[in-house]
């Protein structure tokens, strides 16, 4: 990691690039609101012997131990990564409420949940076309008609639609439809399909592995985030324990500790981790409160008729009671829900 001075011109900038790349290294460029930094990434050795320390416009030239580089706070000098989707705004003080059925069934189902969540006040819209189910014969998704519902619905609502992708084969169409693309936690590993990811320059939120320890998640980031994607969001939903009273097992403690490992903003789903619907609102109050940067919940019309995860899903009518109780607890931990600007006519 080499540290630009805050006086470094572009000149400078550009020739300690040139270098870095001359001995074969790849580099990151990571400008924030004081320093630039460029991340070398390639034979530490080769880039070493460069002795950049001293030249113009450099700083100093840090070392990354940690196996994760890009995703690292060291690389961002503790500021957190902020960015935007559809005019929302992800990470450091925003706290983001993704909500939406775990599938898209129907035309009606989908656009009468993304009505309801939109009029309380999430801020993205989520629903399978694709869906990872543990049965082959289980339904899988409606694919390429479930994009064309999630394309409706965000026309109506305006809400950010975010959508798994499962197969690298099928992420030109979701790309069409999709302002964030979701990576199951069964994709979490799928190195291929996060290069891609990470290639398409999409928004991605990548959701933590069933049995995954923390550095792995981010490794995987890293995937994507070296492809120049900076917009990565991480996500907890539940890992495997001795447990059996409930699903998965909300690994509340990755909160304060990843905002320790890592500059990417994290969204935790209480919904899978739970898979009941009752302890999706007590583990949602204590995710915003312990400090996540958002929460992605399954919400549905009639719960009870869900094709799938019928047991977790929030009744769309008890959605908006949720919404006002979990903005309370973000707020215990500073964060904030982003609002659409009220628009009070030709007349204001
Ligand atoms: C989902 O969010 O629809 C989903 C299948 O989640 P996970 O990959 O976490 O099981
Ligand atoms: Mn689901």
């Amino acid at each position: 990691m080499i540290v630009m001075k805050p006086t470094a011109t572009p000149q400078e900038v550009q020739a300690v690039i040139d270098r870095v790349e001359s001995v074969g290294a790849r580099t990151h460029m990571i400008r924030g609101d004081e320093l630039t930094v460029i991340g070398a990434i390639g034979d530490r050795e080769h880039v070493a012997r460069l002795a950049l320390d001293g030249t113009a416009g450099v700083d100093r030239v840090v070392p990354i131990l940690k196996p994760y580089k890009l995703a690292s706070t060291q690389i961002k000098h503790g500021e957190r990564s902020v960015f935007e989707i559809g005019g929302r705004k992800v990470g450091g003080g925003n706290f983001v409420m993704i909500a939406g059925p775990c599938t898209v069934e129907g035309r009606e189902q989908t656009l009468e949940t993304a009505r309801i969540v939109r009029d309380a006040g999430a801020t993205m819209f989520r629903g399978g076309a694709y869906k990872p189910r543990t049965s082959p014969y289980a339904f899988q998704g409606l694919g390429q008609e479930g994009l064309r519902l999630l394309a409706e619905a965000k026309a109506e609502t305006g809400l950010p639609i975010v959508t798994e992708v499962m197969d690298a084969r099928d992420l030109e169409p979701v790309l069409e439809v999709a302002d964030v693309i979701q990576i199951g936690s069964r994709n979490m590993q799928n190195y291929t399909l996060l290069s891609e990811i990470g290639r398409s320059g999409c928004p991605a939120l990548l959701k933590r592995g069933l049995s995954s320890t923390l550095e792995e998640l981010l490794m995987a980031a890293e995937y994507i985030l070296k492809e120049g994607n900076e917009s990565v969001m991480l996500c907890e939903r539940g890992i495997r324990t001795f447990e059996t009273a409930y699903r998965f097992t909300l690994d509340l403690m990755a909160i304060p500790v990843l905002k320790q490992m890592t500059h990417l903003p994290l969204i935790v789903d209480p919904s899978h981790a739970a898979g009941r619907r009752d302890l999706v609102m007590p583990m949602s109050l204590a995710a915003a409160a312990a400090g996540a940067d958002g929460i992605i919940v399954e919400v549905h019309p009639r719960p009870d008729e869900a094709i799938c995860d019928a047991a977790q899903q929030l009744p769309a009518d008890e959605f908006a009671g949720y919404l006002e109780r979990v903005q309370a607890a973000a707020a215990v931990a500073g964060t904030t829900l982003w609002r659409e600007p009220v628009t009070t006519g030709a007349l204001a």
